[in-house]
């Protein structure tokens, strides 16, 4: 005899890989509560999320009361695409009255005054924050092992990384404890652990997303980006939050898009450009192998296939080793022990307070950029390195225009590898840095990019897709990823532990 079910439960677990429309669907049909689906969710993350270590924070009474608001405006008919689904933020955006600390001792007693212009947004949705998810400390790395909250683990395989460095947003989605969930990508860190974790990721253009409020690791590069396992799902997310914002002077002031408009356009005819450099020595047989596959499906859909050229491109994970350095050095200037987060509880004098702060405060991974970024900022070395690093980011976005000139997409492997074990790299910052290798370029241009899950490799570990557009095409790119998703299921496949 079947036992009785607490209210909702059977509907909920169908919650479990429901897209964000149908998820809408079912609050708006009031089969399910928004206080049900994040008290669902939370429950999820209690039970099944100890494992992975993706959240620093959870506030059930914060969240519950976001939710509650949210049911109001669902019976009130006010509700908006995303009114009363649960999304969990990277802890690099700041959200007023949560513990922010973007995975570092020295924020580690930060509480936000205010909202991050994305938080904002999400919350203007009616969406819920379920909780705020670990990363690398200040967002350096690619495997999530800075983390002064400790390292995450891949749902897929626990002793493997989820990539970095918004591991723990990756990570949660895949394991479904939260539908979707946000990062950040400076230099990868959306697409590398969006293909480790086998789910969807976009970074966009750089300026669509206002930085307004989120953590600066380096400025020219950062961009905010969503996670959801399906394209359709990431394009309500980027209607969400793209838009001009006056705080952050690099925002752009263009019309709003709606990134669902070209979802179900067919590919017939789309020249699919495919770099020789992303095909090279460095990539692992079982990548390459899923990468060819999936190229395969394109020209089933009626793409085309160009070969295309970014010479440039070896140069990017060198010069983005001095211009993110650089600019972090500066931005990081401001964790001085006296406006906010950590201070060294013993002192002699004013200088003494700053070092030792700083010396307790960062971990070693964000030592090493500072010092990195001073050097090559300093007066003797400038020209050597910082200028030089600059003209050379000029010539690696000119081999996008130039690619750009003979295809409208380009295509290739997200990471060399599947995703390694953890402490495999932790000692070896040279390696770890080569874990970026096909997503750093695309931020040096300020191109649009995305992972897409596009099978398994060795260990049965998940692989993603590159999809690189030009600039202001993340319409188009989701069209293309959506096509795809039509064809293949690999996005929606569950890691076992975290299927019921
Ligand atoms: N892994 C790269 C780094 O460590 C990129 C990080 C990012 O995109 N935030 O800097």
């Amino acid at each position: 005899m079947a036992t009785a079910a607490a209210p909702g439960l059977p509907t909920l677990r169908q919650m479990l890989n429901a897209t964000l429309k149908e998820l809408a669907a079912q609050l708006a049909a009031r089969k399910v509560s928004s206080v049900e689906l994040a008290q669902y969710f939370l429950k999820r993350i209690e039970t099944l999320g100890s494992q992975l270590n993706a959240f620093i924070s959870v506030d059930p009474e914060r969240s519950l009361a976001q939710a509650r608001a949210a049911d109001a405006l669902i019976a009130a008919g006010s509700a908006q695409a995303l009114t009363g689904i649960p999304v969990a933020h990277k802890d690099i955006f700041c959200a007023r009255g949560w513990l922010t600390t973007c995975g570092s001792r020295m924020l580690s007693n930060f509480v936000s005054p205010y909202d991050a212009h994305v938080i904002e947004r999400y919350n203007q949705a009616g969406a819920v924050i379920v909780g705020k998810t670990n990363m690398d400390e200040f967002a350096m790395g690619s495997s999530n092992e800075t983390s002064y909250y400790g390292p995450v683990r891949n749902p897929w395989d626990t002793a493997a990384v989820p990539g970095g460095s918004s591991g723990g947003s990756a990570a949660a989605v895949a394991a479904r404890l939260a539908p979707v969930a946000t990062g950040t990508d400076t230099g990868g860190s959306i697409r590398q652990p969006a293909a480790l974790c086998g789910v969807s990721g976009l970074k966009p253009t750089y300026g669509v997303v206002s930085r307004y409020g989120m953590i600066a690791f380096a400025s020219s590069l950062d961009q905010a980006g969503p996670f959801a396992r399906t394209a359709e799902d990431l394009a309500l997310m980027l209607n969400v939050m793209a838009g001009f914002d006056a705080r952050d002077s690099t925002s752009l002031e263009r019309a709003p898009e709606d990134y669902s408009r070209a979802l179900t356009r067919p590919l017939k005819g789309l020249r699919v450009g495919l770099p020789a450099e992303f095909f090279a020595e460095g990539l692992a047989p079982d990548v390459a192998r899923a990468v060819e596959a999936a190229i395969a499906e394109f020209k089933k859909l009626g793409c085309e296939t160009v070969e295309v050229k970014l010479p440039n491109m070896r140069l990017s994970v060198p010069v983005y080793y001095v211009l993110a350095p650089a600019e972090a050095s500066s931005n990081l200037s401001r964790f001085d022990g006296v406006r906010y987060g950590h201070r060294a509880s013993e002192y002699t004098d004013l200088a003494d307070m700053y070092r030792k702060t700083r010396a307790e405060g960062f971990g070693a991974e964000v030592k090493r950029r500072i010092l990195i970024g001073t050097y090559v900022l300093s007066a003797g070395y400038y020209d050597a390195y910082y200028l030089k690093a600059q003209k050379l980011r000029r010539l690696i976005a000119q081999d996008f225009v130039e690619a750009f000139k003979k295809c409208d997409i380009i295509m290739g492997p997200t990471t060399p590898t599947a995703a390694f074990n953890l402490g495999e790299k932790a000692q070896d910052p040279v390696q770890m840095y080569l874990s970026d290798i096909y997503t750093i370029a695309v931020n040096l241009a300020g191109l649009p990019g995305m992972s897409i899950p596009a099978g398994f490799g060795a260990g049965n570990r998940p692989l993603g897709l590159q999809v690189i557009g030009n600039y202001f095409c993340e319409a188009q790119m989701l069209n293309v990823a959506h096509q795809f998703q039509q064809v293949t299921d690999w996005h929606l496949r569950t890691p076992p532990g975290f299927a019921q």
